[in-house]
């Protein structure tokens, strides 16, 4: 289909100016506010875009969340 060579259907992602929270998966400080909306455009013009959804993404795992990941103790009783 010829649209489907002129036309492109990608989120965008732009971080949020915020603190990083700490990742549950890898217990790294990278997890950033991100605005994620979809686009839709054709030969690069932006047509039409969704509705901005606000989610927390890590950096290093990919691990996604719908809230800023709570700070946890990190304790050594099962070590
Ligand atoms: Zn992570």
């Amino acid at each position: 289909m010829f649209f489907f060579f002129v036309g492109s259907y990608a989120p965008k992602l732009s971080r949020m100016m915020s603190s990083p929270g700490r990742c549950p998966n890898c217990f790294t400080p990278t997890v950033y506010h991100y605005k994620v909306q979809h686009q839709l455009s054709i030969f690069f013009i932006p047509i039409w875009q969704t509705k901005s959804k606000y989610l927390w993404i890590c950096d290093r795992c990919k691990w996604t969340g719908f809230s800023r990941p709570e700070e946890q103790e990190i304790t050594d009783t099962e070590l």
